[in-house]
């Protein structure tokens, strides 16, 4: 087989190269009945028992958690920036949002047009390079919800912790960590994330939600955008995504194999302690971009004395099989996305070229 690349793509991402070659070996018959998965009836028993499973797995990995409903859906976690406020504000209600950067800013937008929003607290003072201050994190009264985004991918910061809403429903974009960590998913109404990242491929979103919150919505809202639509009918109202679906199945059995959640975040801080230590004692080389205490293990972000060397770095990078370490375009710089599926191995090596990089330009 040719060789892997060092892919530190932000999404679409690396997947585990175990899952792809499972896959690989089920892709033209699968579990013999003589065809792929994506030619079978989403209506068949075949099919129907790997959605069920990947649900089953996906609640077993968080603890399987009381009254809790997992949801799969289409149109990216952008669609779940507009269903949110369409599903849950009411009359004379808004949504709060803690504006954390980039993405919660897109959640915000669609908040304003389909109900209402309000800011929770904003780290806009701090160039959205830190999470703001929990205690400082405050939903209006007339909240329907406190929206976070777990992880802003664009600037490298995540929430070490979150904050308590009370008894406001907590939702969570988790879309760029969702499975790297353990967290309490009791402190949350309803979490979404595109499976881009650290579940599977484009094309499939996966929702967790209290029953409570979404077994009625509001029926003034166009059938296929209510979430009691797709809960009713077990994200089969209409043709789900079957194969991206399989493949997120197919990634739950190997975060088990990893040890589960607890595992996996052992794995995923020794991968982001390597390189921002690495960074760190660079001399000042390689600056960090988001504070310390803000720093993501998923997507590290990071600088170099001017946007002419950033570019030869990633110029150089290239030619050694390094994939996806320019910074996005609204921001520059330089990342590394370093998601549930990167090796070890592949920081590690990202790490040794870093050092090398450094002592050719002495
Ligand atoms: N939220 C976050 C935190 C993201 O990183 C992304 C994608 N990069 C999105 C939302 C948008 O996701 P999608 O492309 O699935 O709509």
């Amino acid at each position: 087989m040719s060789k892997r690349a060092y892919n530190f793509n932000a999404g679409p991402a690396a997947l585990p190269l175990a899952v792809l070659e499972r896959a690989q070996a089920e892709f033209v018959d699968f579990r013999d009945s003589g065809m792929s998965i994506m030619e079978m009836s989403h209506r068949g028993a075949i099919y129907e028992s790997v959605h069920n499973e990947a649900q089953e797995r996906l609640l077993s990995l968080l603890g399987n958690p009381k009254g809790y409903k997992v949801l799969f859906m289409q149109g990216g976690a952008s669609t779940q920036f507009a269903m949110i406020p369409m599903n849950f504000i009411s009359a004379g209600q808004v949504g709060s949002y803690v504006m954390t950067g980039s993405w919660a800013d897109k959640a915000f937008k669609e908040a304003k047009l389909a109900g209402g929003a309000h800011v929770a607290a904003t780290s806009a003072d701090k160039k959205f390079l830190a999470i703001p201050e929990l205690s400082t994190i405050t939903a209006a009264d007339n909240a329907a919800y406190l929206h976070v985004t777990s992880n802003e991918t664009i600037e490298g910061t995540q929430y070490a912790e979150f904050p308590d809403s009370g008894s406001i429903p907590l939702i969570a974009d988790m879309s760029s960590d969702i499975l790297s960590r353990s967290f309490d998913v009791n402190q949350f109404g309803l979490i979404y994330a595109g499976a881009q990242k650290n579940l599977g491929p484009s094309g499939v979103t996966v929702v967790i939600a209290k029953e409570e919150l979404i077994a009625e919505s509001p029926s003034t809202i166009p059938t296929i955008l209510r979430y009691d639509t797709h809960y009713k009918n077990n994200s089969l109202y209409n043709t789900p995504p079957s194969y991206s679906i399989y493949m997120v199945n197919e990634v739950l059995k190997w975060i088990e194999e990893q040890g589960g959640l607890a595992g996996i975040e052992a794995k995923n801080r020794d991968k982001a302690g390597l390189l921002y230590n690495h960074i760190d004692g660079s001399d000042g080389f390689f600056r960090g971009v988001a504070e310390p205490s803000s720093r993501s293990i998923m997507n590290v972000t990071f600088r170099m004395q001017s946007e002419d060397l950033e570019k030869q770095f990633v110029k150089a990078a290239e030619l050694e099989g390094f994939v996806g370490l320019k910074g996005h375009r609204s921001v520059g710089g330089l990342r590394a996305s370093i998601y549930n599926a990167v090796p070890y191995e592949s920081v590690k090596a990202l790490s040794d070229f870093m050092n090398h990089f450094q002592k050719t330009q002495g």
